[in-house]
């Protein structure tokens, strides 16, 4: 049996830096820098979560979580640079240039189920905010993966609950009872899948049946943490396979419901989205950008274009505006489940609403496409859909010709004959049409 039972149960397993690879060196010069002086004020001072993990697994982590015996007030008096956050748990967050270094004051944990005062009636924390010591701390945290405390005072691991070991086998256990700390807190279904994309870790059967059935919980979490959550899982470089692993524990559907109907159904959509991911993941390997309006549109894109049909079957519409107001109606179902901000539905939109321009490879409003401040994103997804036989790849290859050329080039691409001495061709008038839509 593993030790993931009851809280306070076990001392830890000390593991020595003879015996452990976390080296210094993996760890930021911030870090390490809060780490110390909390030690050298004479508080207990680890490094935990995600850190001490990737730095095991040679992974270079980027973001560290300290852990300490501090109130948030003492770590404060330590440093200038520091804020604390949240009203029910406080946190300090301590700034060094970009970085901000978090730092949580041990917390007890609140997953005794009988506890009626700290869960909701679907077996949610709603309470979670009691200071504690290291041995309580380390039950309220998911995996044992993400429960090992790196002790800065002589370099140590100290390890309540196996998880040296599971870092080791590359398994994602939960601490505790499986189907309880999912109620708790549903998102961890999603954690679970996410570091299984991104470490390769197995998810462990436990998990992987308590989260059988337990998946509609994540209707009850809030919109705007599944939107943070959204990010994690998709902007980090590992989209493709986390995308996969949601689907195959029937996670994808419950972010998404639109795109996982469609999904089901249409098997060139299905490379689409996996094309669109890969290449995302491709752009993080090599330190381009990735903006999540992207991959949203992606997602959206076959439910926006069928709703679009529908609208414009039902009133005289060109098709970009059936595009428009059908994403407009489709992201306001989308953001019943993940809320998605402003800044991202309004360009995405855009995006979508331009595909039908690229048809268009003639004349004055069809050049002025390429200055068009969505004119880049709305290339890069009809680029991608050509790759999948999803637009014309003559029409793909058109546009990525013409911006390669020279003004007078551009011109005769797009048929502009422009006449001797700069003086405009007489227009012809175009006749009136006599319906009144306009
Ligand atoms: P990464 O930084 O790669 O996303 P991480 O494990 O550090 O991974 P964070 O979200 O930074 O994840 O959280 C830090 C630590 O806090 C975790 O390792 C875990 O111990 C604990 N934690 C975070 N979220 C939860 C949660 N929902 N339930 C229980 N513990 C959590
Ligand atoms: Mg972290």
């Amino acid at each position: 049996m593993k030790n993931t039972g009851n809280p306070g149960s076990a001392a830890p397993k000390i593991i020595p830096r003879p015996d452990h690879n976390v080296s210094r060196n993996e760890i930021s010069s911030a870090a390490l820098k809060v780490l110390y002086r909390l030690h050298k004020a004479g508080y207990q001072s680890f490094l935990v979560g995600g850190g001490v993990r990737d730095a095991m697994l040679d992974l270079h982590p980027k973001d560290f979580d300290i852990a300490t015996d501090a109130t948030p007030e003492e770590v404060r008096s330590l440093f200038n640079n520091c804020r604390l956050i949240g009203r029910r748990f406080r946190l300090a967050h301590i700034r060094y240039g970009r970085e901000i270094i978090e730092v949580a004051t041990f917390r007890a944990s609140a997953n005794h189920e009988d506890d009626d005062e700290a869960h909701d009636r679907e077996g949610r924390i709603v309470r979670d905010n009691v200071y504690g010591t290291i041995d309580e701390d380390v039950w309220r945290r998911d995996f044992t993966c993400n429960a090992l405390y790196y002790n800065i005072a002589d370099f140590s691991i100290w390890d309540y609950v196996g998880g040296f070991e599971d870092v080791q086998n590359k398994r994602l256990v939960l601490i505790g009872d499986a189907e309880q700390r999912l109620r708790e807190d549903p998102v961890r279904m999603l954690r679970a899948v996410r570091f299984a994309g991104k470490l390769g870790f197995t998810i462990d059967d436990t998990v992987v049946k308590a989260m059988q059935g337990q998946t509609g919980l994540l209707a009850n979490v809030p919109a705007a943490r599944l939107f943070d959550e959204f990010l994690k899982l998709f902007q980090s470089g590992f989209a493709a396979p986390t995308f996969e692993l949601l689907r195959e524990h029937a996670l994808f559907g419950e972010l998404f419901p639109a795109t996982e109907q469609e999904l089901r159904e249409d098997e060139k959509f299905l490379e689409f989205v996996r094309a669109a991911l890969q290449n995302s993941d491709k752009r993080v390997a090599d330190g381009k950008s990735v903006t999540p309006m992207f991959l949203l549109g992606v997602f959206m894109w076959l439910p926006v274009r069928k709703l679009a049909e529908i609208r414009r079957a039902e009133e005289k519409m060109s098709e970009s505006q059936s595009l428009n107001l059908a994403s407009y109606e489709i992201v306001a179902q989308q953001q019943r489940r993940i809320s998605i901000p402003k800044r991202f539905t309004v360009p995405m939109r855009e995006m979508l609403s331009l595909q039908p321009r690229f048809t268009t490879v003639r004349g004055k409003r069809a050049m002025n496409l390429l200055e068009h401040r969505r004119f880049r994103a709305a290339y890069d997804f009809m680029l991608l859909q050509s790759e999948v036989g999803l637009a014309d790849p003559a029409l793909a290859k058109f546009w990525t010709d013409v911006q390669k050329q020279s003004p007078d080039e551009r011109a005769k691409s797009f048929e502009l004959h422009s006449t001797p001495g700069g003086k405009r061709r007489p227009r012809r008038r175009r006749r009136r049409k006599s319906s009144g839509a306009s």
